[in-house]
This record gives structure tokens, sequence and C-alpha cells, in this order.
């Protein structure tokens, strides 16, 4: 990959980088084409990363299917298919792990103790062997998205940092690999992240500022909805993640629902 990588940059060729967990939907593709027209050769990995997982975690069950994924990576122009080995990645010897302080605190960092510490580490990893001069990122992941910006700021990495929109599903759910482990009936649930998103965005329209009123209406409305368990409902300054009591001005709300067994986020920068 390395020397691909130093081949094409003495080319002069721009390398365009979108790093995945494998389990292709339509929200991996449009990252994959999003990277195609802003690069020369787009690279992309697939590693399920072991140390982003909590020991209570879906890490074995994560689903996985590479023949699949190379198929409709190829079918978008993709040009490298990246698939380290978690040995590889992480011999014995390995000990060496990034942190960004501030940011990994709240929404999923309190949640994941030792989540983003693994998806910083993985991918300052992937950059140095990938050697991209951007990277795409999806919004579904949005907090993620802040962290990497910020380490490749903070560690001066010569690397742009690209957000794509969430890619959903017709009745408004996020596409996510995790949405394979929902039954019908949790998958007929599974749509109110999405539906109190807009009702939140509704409420403030109609002039409700108090988080803590918006936060009650959304715990109830998810509530409604059988087999869900709230994670958290977190309104929050959509730069800093700092939590709000107020809306103001553009506003991140976060959502982490359980449905059955599976653990769906969404989010949307609502604005009053
Ligand atoms: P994953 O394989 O779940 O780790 O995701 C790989 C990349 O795809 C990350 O940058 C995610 O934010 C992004 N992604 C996953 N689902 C979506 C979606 N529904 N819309 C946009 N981007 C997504």
């Amino acid at each position: 990959m390395k020397s691909w990588a130093d081949d094409a940059r003495q080319k002069g060729l721009r390398i365009g980088f979108v790093p995945t967990m494998g389990y292709f939907h339509e929200g991996h593709l449009a990252l994959m084409r999003r990277a195609k027209e802003l690069a020369d050769q787009v690279v992309v990995s697939i590693f399920v990363n072991p140390i982003q997982f909590g020991p209570q975690e879906d890490f074995r069950q994560y689903p996985r299917d590479l023949e699949r994924d190379i198929r409709l990576a190829q079918e978008v122009g993709v040009d490298v298919i990246f698939t380290p080995e978690a040995q590889e990645m992480y011999p014995e010897s390995f000990q060496t792990y990034v942190e960004v302080a501030k940011l990994t605190k709240p929404l999923c960092g309190a949640r994941r103790p030792g989540h983003f510490r693994g998806v910083t580490t993985v991918c300052l990893k992937l950059f140095n062997i990938v050697r991209p001069h951007l990277a795409v990122f999806g919004l579904k992941d949005y907090q993620q998205y802040l962290v990497i910006r910020r380490m490749v700021a903070d560690l001066d990495l010569d690397l742009e940092i690209i957000g794509h929109p969430i890619v959903r599903e017709a009745d408004g759910l996020a596409m996510s690999s995790r949405n394979v482990y929902l039954s019908t009936e949790e998958r007929k649930s599974a749509t109110c992240l999405y539906k109190a998103l807009c009702l939140a965005q509704e409420k403030i329209k109609q002039g409700l500022r108090e988080v803590s009123l918006l936060k009650r209406e959304l715990e109830q409305f998810i509530l409604s909805h059988p087999y869900t368990r709230i994670d958290y409902v977190e309104f929050c300054h959509p730069e800093t993640l700092e939590p709000l009591s107020e809306v103001r001005g553009p506003t991140l709300l976060a959502l982490a629902v359980f449905v059955g067994k599976a653990r769906l986020i969404d989010n949307a920068v609502l604005k009053p």
C-alpha cells in the first residue's frame, strides 16, 4: 500500500481516501463517488478496527462481506481496496495511541470509553500508510468527523478532511451497516430517530427554545416506539460539542438510541 502511494504521489496524482469498516451501503458508496470527483485515485480501506470496540460491543458480530464490498467498490470506480489484517495493524509490540482530549468527552465518547482513541489511532495509521491528499468522512458520525478534523489540525497532517451529508433510506432511516441487526418490527421503530430530528426542527420553528423541554418531548416521542431504549438525546454547539440549554443559533441535535440490540445514531444541525 505504501509503495503504491509513494508511486502515485511521485506521478503527481491526488489520492482520495475513504476509510470504512466494510459491509457497504449507499452511504459508503456516496463517499467513494465524492472522493472520485475530488481526486485522481481513490483508495478505500476495509478494516473492522478491534481497538475502537468496547468489550461488551459488537466487534465479533459486526457484519462482513468482502466479496460483495469489492464488487460494489469496483462498480463505483474505486482504484484500490486496502484490507489490512488486525495482526499487521496491531502486532504484539504495539503500544502507541493518539487521543483528542476534549471533543471526545461528550456524546458517544461518554458512552463508549476508549472508542475515539481507537478511531483516531487507526485513522492516523491509515493516513500514514495510504498517504492521501484528502479523506472523506460521513456526517452520520458527526462527532467522529469533528474529532478527526481536530487531530489533523493539531498534528499538522498534510491532508484535507471532507464531510459528506448523511445518506438515508426512503423513510428517513440513516443508512448503517448495523441496520441488518434490526428485525422487521424493530426496523419500523428505527424511523423514530429521523422523525425525532424533524419533530425538533418543527418545535424550534414554532418558537420552542428551551432544551430541557425539547429533550422531554423527544424522549417521550422516541420511547413511544416499541423496542427503543435511549442512550442519549443531546443539544450541543456544532463546533465545540458543548451542551446548550437554549437554541439560539445553529445547534447540533445528536441522538443515540438502542432499537432491540442495535445501537443507532443520527444527528442534524438545527436552525432557529
Ligand atoms: P463505517 O464503515 O460505518 O465505519 O463508515 C465508514 C464511513 O462511512 C464513515 O465516514 C461514516 O461516517 C460514513 N457513513 C456511514 N453511514 C453513512 C451514511 N448513512 N451517510 C453518510 N456517511 C455514512
